[in-house]
């Protein structure tokens, strides 16, 4: 695999300040691909001046103009798309056809949404005798994790770019070529210099000095909830604004009239993409008591599609497949009962989870409860509506959900009720502008669309 050995600064690839690098692993056969510099604060620092000294011009370049940059990014993400596909899979595991359709594919759709949004916002409103100005905060320090590695650094970037941002962004470790990639096609699309720049590197040295530092006006992080806890203490102390999009252990309610052989094979289709490395998965399945057996029966049937090395990815490193493992172990403890899959790696070689499913789980156990972020399923039983209802909201996150009704009003009806960001409707389809994000300890904050630009504007009221 290609790999840089330095980092994107100012316009241009420069050396590292250290001599640091990272050791990047395919997962599937944890082979070493490639090494990347590992970023000091040094970097850190270089990037965020070239990001503060490129603001002005990027904040005062007409919003059509903008527009027009973010679209050549779109051009060339197109263009580009087998390349990334394949650099997905070699750094992140997913089966190729996955790569193309939702990591190399999503980008596109997302950054076309913001080339059309930046031309298109209202970025002044009359209101009375105001006149309201929706300003870019000013330099966005972007933290990414590694299981949407593109899409999660264009659903950060693009809407900076749009709003007149200029950006820093320090991805994961272990899927730093995607990012890379992503520099590159800036630079292909002729961004001015500095509006974008990339500071590989590890969590507890870049990414902290990232998030601390005093030229960032706007940190952004999207993982887990341990880390954006701290990244929004160390913002809070700075009085500096900050958006966290962490975890999620969103519920798919299956309503007593629903299609419940639909509703379950799509369910299961949703935890077991991406090896379940998903924060707005349905992993947790309500289904009422007098269909429940059935619908366990037919989860059995649709997960043993899931092939691993086949259909099936691995999960990104030793240390998840370790943790999900965990938790599976923890679900037999306390007595859910496995109807697939176990804790046994399923390959010799890569970082293979079994594609699992317990039955039985009841809501206080803790793989009702915490994220697993691995392919494992929780099924649910419920005695009524408001008993769906209680544990449908019964966790700390509240990220996304589906509901499936006899009709959609019902299930609408019931959507209302739940304490989440977001709630698929009998299946309904991906939308690139509909706003992403957690109620509870799920995050701050919105993604994508209109509300995802938002984000990135600060309001100045003028009076005459
Ligand atoms: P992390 O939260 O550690 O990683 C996310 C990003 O934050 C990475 O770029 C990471 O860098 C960086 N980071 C880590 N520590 C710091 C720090 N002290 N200051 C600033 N940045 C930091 O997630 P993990 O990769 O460890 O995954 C653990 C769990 O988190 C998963 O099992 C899952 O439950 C959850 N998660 C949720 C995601 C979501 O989409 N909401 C995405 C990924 C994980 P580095 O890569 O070097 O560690």
């Amino acid at each position: 695999m290609k790999a840089h050995d330095g980092m994107y600064i100012g316009g241009e690839w420069r050396p590292a300040a250290g001599p640091d690098t990272i050791a990047v692993v395919n997962p599937a056969d944890e082979q070493v691909i490639g090494h990347v510099p590992a970023g000091t604060a040094e970097d850190v620092d270089a990037a965020v001046r070239a990001a503060r000294a490129a603001f002005p011009g990027w904040a005062a370049t007409p919003p059509a103009e903008r527009a027009g940059r973010i679209a050549a990014l779109r051009d060339v993400l197109a263009a580009r798309k087998d390349e990334i596909a394949e650099t997905v899979t070699a750094e992140l595991g997913s089966p190729l056809p996955l790569s193309q359709a939702v990591h190399a594919g999503v980008p596109v759709l997302v950054a076309g949404s913001y080339a059309e949004l930046a031309a298109s916002y209202a970025f002044e409103e009359k209101l009375g005798n105001s006149t309201v100005l929706l300003e870019p905060v000013g330099v966005v320090g972007a933290i990414t994790p590694w299981n949407y590695p593109l899409h999660q650094i264009v659903a950060k970037a693009a809407p900076a770019l749009a709003a007149g941002c200029t950006v820093v962004l320090k991805p994961a470790e272990d899927t730093p070529l995607t990012a890379q990639l992503f520099a590159e096609a800036v630079q292909e699309a002729g961004l001015p210099a500095g509006v974008f720049n990339l500071v590989t590197g590890i969590g507890a040295v870049a990414g902290q000095a990232l998030a601390g530092h005093e030229g960032v006006d706007l940190v952004s992080f999207t993982g887990s909830t341990a880390v954006g806890r701290r990244i929004g203490a160390t913002a809070g102390a700075a009085v500096k604004r900050v958006a966290l999009e962490l975890g999620g252990k969103s519920a798919n309610v299956i309503l007593p009239g629903a299609d419940l052989a639909k509703a379950v094979n799509v369910g299961v289709a949703n935890v077991m993409s991406n090896s379940g490395q998903t924060c707005s998965a349905w992993t947790r399945m309500l289904v009422d008591a007098e269909r429940y057996e059935e619908a366990v029966a037919l989860a059995a049937t649709a997960v043993a599609k899931y092939v691993p090395g086949e259909r099936i990815g691995p999960v990104v490193n030793a240390k998840q497949q370790a943790r999900v493992r965990g938790y599976i172990e923890k679900g037999v403890e306390e007595g859910a009962r496995l109807v697939a899959g176990g804790p046994e790696a399923p390959r010799d070689q890569g970082y293979y989870v079994s594609p699992t499913v317990f039955a039985d789980v009841t809501p206080d156990m803790t793989i009702a409860q915490e994220e697993i972020f691995g392919p494992v399923l929780s099924i649910l039983r419920y005695e009524d509506v408001d008993d769906a209802l209680r544990i449908a909201n019964g966790t700390v996150y509240g990220l996304a959900g589906a509901v499936w009704g006899a009709d959609d009003e019902e299930a609408v009806a019931f959507a209302r009720r739940m304490d989440t960001g977001q709630v698929d409707i009998n299946g309904g389809r991906f939308n690139p502008l509909a706003p992403f994000g957690g109620y509870k300890q799920s995050g701050v904050g919105r993604e994508l669309g209109p509300h995802g630009l938002s984000e990135y504007l600060q309001t100045k009221s003028l009076q005459f």
